[in-house]
């Protein structure tokens, strides 16, 4: 499936990142001025665009592009999609504003994620214009025809991040925020799982619990996503979100002060593994999550050092 409806007049595209279905989406609000909010790498942009002609939409029918943060899963590739949508403005946060002008440090701290693979993962960094960036602060909203779409600082997973949430469906698009729902396509398993991401390199798990809760005062319906697909009713991705941002905090706790990576993956992969059974799934191993336990255990080793030179307090 790889553009599903969301609400109406929202549709998901699978950007087919990674070369895996099911991965990461990113969606379409249809109107006379049509919204994207995520790019995905340019790696994804021949399934992006394919998704947009089947609902109708060409690149250049786009008005408004949003990212929920730079993570180049999200946002590699708003150069070239901005680059396709010569009447569309950009928005994001406004600590996110520089690296889309500039994205030469965003590079360079993905190669230090990923490694030498990076450009093979995601593709070429290309800047956008200034005056097309449109920073959004907290509380702001933008009004596109009848709907207004309202734009909230969401530290926690980057401190760059922001939601936004559609007044009409009074659904959120999450971003990394309100955890990762894993879907059938992607791990293989016959059923839905939801855990939180704490990948590099500003995850805080103290962060995270204040902007669920306060996110969580939203009244909100239902959670846009990035990866994968739509929580409804919301409460049920609220409810996997804390409980695993809360199960990462007691493993912190307990590894602290000064683990190995390799202690952390191993005492990550034990909380994702007991987690799964208290949510009633026995798994034989938890190796189809294995790219993001790789990742979310390095984000809590960056934080454990943060913790240890004093950058955070413990
Ligand atoms: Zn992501």
């Amino acid at each position: 499936m790889a553009v599903f409806e969301a609400a109406p007049n929202i549709f998901g595209i699978d950007l087919f990142e990674e070369d895996r279905p099911g991965r990461s989406s990113a969606y379409v609000i249809l109107g006379k001025e049509p919204v994207l909010i995520e790019t995905g790498s340019q790696k994804s942009h021949d399934a992006l665009v394919m998704g947009l002609v089947e609902l109708g939409v060409m690149p250049e029918d786009l008005r408004h592009i949003i990212v929920t943060h730079v993570h180049l899963d999200h946002a590699g590739g708003v150069g070239q999609m901005m680059a396709r949508a010569p009447e569309a403005l950009l928005h994001c946060h406004p600590r996110a504003r520089r690296h889309v002008i500039d994205p030469s440090r965003l590079g360079a701290g993905a190669r230090k994620v990923y490694g030498d693979k990076v450009d093979d993962i995601f593709g070429p960094l290309v800047p956008v214009e200034e005056d097309r960036v449109v920073p959004q602060e907290d509380g702001s909203a933008l009004e596109v025809g009848d709907r207004t779409l309202v734009f909230y600082d969401t530290p926690g997973h980057a401190r760059h991040h922001t939601c936004v949430v559609d007044q009409i469906t009074q659904g959120l698009f999450s971003g990394d925020t309100v955890g990762i729902r894993y879907v059938p396509s992607y791990t293989g398993w016959n059923f839905v799982y939801g855990f939180p991401t704490t990948s590099p390199s500003d995850f805080d798990p103290d962060v995270m619990l204040t902007t669920l809760d306060r996110l969580q005062e939203l009244d909100l319906t239902r959670v846009y996503h990035t990866h994968f697909g739509v929580t409804h009713p919301a409460a049920a991705a609220f409810d996997f979100s804390r409980r695993g941002t809360e199960a990462v905090a007691r493993l912190i706790e307990q590894v602290s002060p000064a683990p190995s990576l390799g202690e952390v993956h191993e005492a990550l992969s034990r909380v994702v593994k007991d987690d799964l059974s208290l949510c009633g799934h026995t798994v034989d191993n938890v190796a189809p999550l294995g790219v993001d336990i790789w990742l979310n255990s390095q984000g809590i080793f960056v934080y454990l050092q943060k913790q240890s030179s004093g950058e955070v307090k413990n």
